[in-house]
């Protein structure tokens, strides 16, 4: 190949610029045992190289370690066996039924295996087939064993490897590549290619023994050939914890990029605003909210740009936080800008912190594209000169012509709502502002580090005494009637509801067409009230004007197919009714019934449902209004990549590690990777590391956006 001669003609560089090809960097085609058709049966399993084949671990294993011996079966016992295949046959019975039976033989003896209705088996288990049986032994002339899951372990000829332990790896295959012949080829590669991974076991030896975990090349052994899944747990361990290091390595480096590239403020604790403000506020701030306004007022103190996440649940009280740091800035003669997806959310935060800083020297400016011209003009004027000290506002605020005089720090309230666009523009926004960016949507830490890990995230975990629980329902369908009459008593005391209607992405017309019908019928079943539909392809103008009415309580019920503006403050709303509550997940089911419960009466949530296995799920919703609690639910019962739906993509695929279990490694790997760039930011120390951010972990470094 000409471009590889002129590779190797050109100047080498130095040793320190190139990345260290090894011999497990070759292909898969010079492995034992691999030709050229091998190779590309290998390659559809996505196995190119010598490397890739070494990682290739099973998906999952035959714990055989709990075998019983065939002497010792006995009439109703469940159990598992390994024998081979002696004999085998279709039989017919009288009444049609057609039965594969085959006799199987261990070292103890013989046993009549059953499957009735399975003829078919025929074909796919054959004479001195090795096979592993789970099921029941029962007795019909005797002992029969009567299987519900079997694994052929090896064929006739192929290595039995009865003897080599009582785990049986079972691997990802192929057409063409059976998961044993994928076993064998592996097993016979194995020695070879974990003498040559002792060379590149990439976690520095004191990282490694601190974390309390095994050499790689050990972990590989266990993972391909354990005996006992103890063994096989550790190797993953192993092999988990590098994949976290690494990404904790990438966003480690990008944060401190972050922070390197400009140069933040200092904004020393004067006390003048912060003070008298503190003593003003009308209740005793929870230990949560102490804690994270510890870690913001260090961490606006340092002359380091702030780049920080305040998770909290809707009610945590987020906004009292966010304005502790609009204070410390505007005591130090800096302005700060609130930034909101939506008019009327600008408008209802405006008012609140109005009223929270009333009788204190500062002022609250409103921006948002609804303000006339002249009045556009008058405002950013007041921005641009300074006048303006706390600044609330829509993406309105990033637009051209609006300049701050002195900008300290930028507050970002629910950005996921937020484009693209919008954040870089908002990152823009000042030079060297801090910024905080607040979120109502709970997250489990594990993911929180993992989509998020270039922040520092600050957590309010605990909730402001004195509120109302939300009573929470779990209703049949059959019990619509009656819920819809308990709507109808709560609108006649005053209150107000929404019904909202599962929306699918896939299908938003057809969805669209069932909330339109639903409406109809609503207004038929409520033909006194006043009814109202919002919905995901309504204009913003026309959302926007519908949720007024809805705040001026000006309807009785909001009938809805999408998410109701998160953050809306209606406080006179007390009934959540969710249709189809199966098809949510707890994290949105959460987000929803957040919606109520707002004010001083007593509120509800009642989920509809249909199909069984929703309940349990459901249940675990209604029994807690903790929504860390609820998210970490959601995580074991979905995984990360469905936490979000199709909307969050940027859940990394992990092979090894998995954020429902792994979150002690992910923290340690956090710290670690974190003290090795605060000390080396680039790495210059630790050439390993570099080499391996850059030719095994660069196409995912763009990946996780990062880097
Ligand atoms: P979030 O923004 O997290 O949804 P808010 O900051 O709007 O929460 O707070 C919700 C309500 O609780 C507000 O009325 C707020 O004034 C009040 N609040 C905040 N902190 C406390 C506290 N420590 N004790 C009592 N009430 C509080
Ligand atoms: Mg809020």
């Amino acid at each position: 190949m000409d471009s590889e001669r002129h590779r190797r003609a050109a100047p080498a560089p130095s040793q320190a610029d190139m990345p260290k090809y090894t011999d497990l960097d070759k292909p898969a085609q010079f492995l034992k045992n691999v030709g050229p058709k091998r190779a590309e049966l290998l390659a559809k399993l996505g196995l190119l190289t010598a490397r890739d084949v070494l990682y290739h671990v099973p998906h999952r294993y035959e714990d055989a370690s709990t075998v019983t011996p065939i002497k010792d079966l006995e009439t109703g016992m469940d159990a598992t066996i390994v024998g081979r295949v002696v004999s085998k046959g279709v039989l017919p019975t009288r009444r049609g039924l057609r039965i594969f039976q085959a006799v199987v033989r261990d070292g103890t003896g013989l046993i009549e295996c059953s499957w009735p209705g399975q003829p078919f088996l025929d074909r796919t288990i054959a004479r001195n087939d090795l096979l592993l049986l789970s099921g029941t032994c029962r007795f019909y002339h005797g002992r029969q064993f009567q299987p519900k899951e079997f694994t052929t372990l090896a064929r006739e000829g192929e290595d039995a490897s009865e003897e080599s332990g009582t785990i049986f790896p079972v691997y990802p295959a192929t057409e063409g590549l059976t998961h044993r012949q994928v076993r064998t080829l592996i097993a016979e590669n194995l020695d070879d290619l974990l003498r040559k991974a002792k060379d590149e076991d990439l976690l520095p030896r004191e990282i490694r023994e601190r974390a309390g975990l095994v050499p790689l090349a050990q972990a590989l052994d266990w993972m391909h050939r354990p005996t006992s899944l103890k063994d096989v747990e550790q190797g993953r361990r192993r092999l988990a914890y590098e994949e976290l290091f690494f990404l904790q390595l990438l966003y480690a480096q990008a944060h401190h990029r972050a922070a390197a590239e400009r140069p933040g403020i200092a904004f020393p604790r004067r006390d003048t605003l912060v003070k008298p403000f503190h003593k003003s506020l009308p209740f005793t701030l929870t230990a949560a909210q102490k804690r994270v306004l510890k870690e913001i007022g260090e961490d606006m103190g340092r002359p380091r740009r702030m780049n920080r996440l305040l998770q909290g649940d809707v009610g945590s009280g987020k906004t009292v936080v966010a304005l502790f740091a609009m204070l410390r800035a505007a005591e130090n003669g800096y302005q700060a800008a609130m930034m909101v997806p939506t008019e009327i959310l600008a408008e209802q935060h405006a008012r609140t912190l109005q009223k929270l800083l009333e009788g204190l020297p500062v002022g609250v400016t409103l921006m948002t594209g609804r303000l006339g011209a002249k009045a556009w003009r008058e405002v950013s004027y007041r921005i641009a000169s300074g006048d303006a000290d706390i600044v609330v506002g829509t993406h309105a605020l990033i637009q051209e012509g609006v300049e701050f005089h002195k900008l300290g720090l930028v507050v970002v309230d629910e950005q996921h709502r937020f484009g693209v666009k919008q954040r870089l523009a908002i990152q823009e926004m000042g030079e060297n502002a801090d910024t905080l960016v607040m979120s109502a949507t709970p997250i489990p830490r594990s993911l929180a580090l993992t989509l998020y890990g270039d922040l520092d995230i600050s957590v309010l975990d605990e909730r402001p005494p004195g509120r109302q629980p939300i009573k929470t329902a779990l209703r049949a369908e059959s019990a619509r009637p009656r819920v819809l009459k308990f709507v109808r008593e709560q609108v006649e005391q005053g209150r107000q509801a929404y019904i909202v209607y599962p929306l699918v992405e896939e299908s938003e017309k057809v969805d669209l067409k069932a909330a339109t019908v639903q409406f109809e019928q609503l207004k038929e079943v409520f033909p006194d009230l006043r009814l109202a539909l919002i919905h995901g392809q309504m204009p913003g103008e026309e959302k926007d004007r519908t949720m007024r009415a809805v705040a001026a309580g000006e309807v009785d019920v909001l009938v809805s197919t999408t998410v109701i503006e998160v953050g809306i403050d209606v406080p006179n709303a007390t009934v959540m009714v969710i249709e189809h509550a199966e098809r949510f997940g707890l994290s949105q089911l959460h987000q929803l019934r957040g919606r109520v419960g707002r004010g001083s009466e007593e509120s509800f949530c009642i989920l509809l449902y249909t199909g069984g296995d929703a309940a349990q799920r459901l249940r675990i919703f209604a029994s807690t209004e903790d929504g860390f609690a609820i998210a970490e639910a959601d995580l074991r019962l979905r995984g990360a990549g469905d936490l979000f739906g199709a909307r969050q993509s940027g859940v990394p695929a992990f092979r090894f590690a998995n954020l429902e279990e792994d979150l002690q490694l992910l923290t340690a790997a956090r710290a670690e990777a974190r003290a090795i760039v605060d000390r080396d930011p680039e790495l210059a120390n630790h050439p390993d590391l570099r080499d391996a951010l850059e030719t095994r972990y660069h196409e995912r470094a763009r990946l996780f956006r990062v880097g």
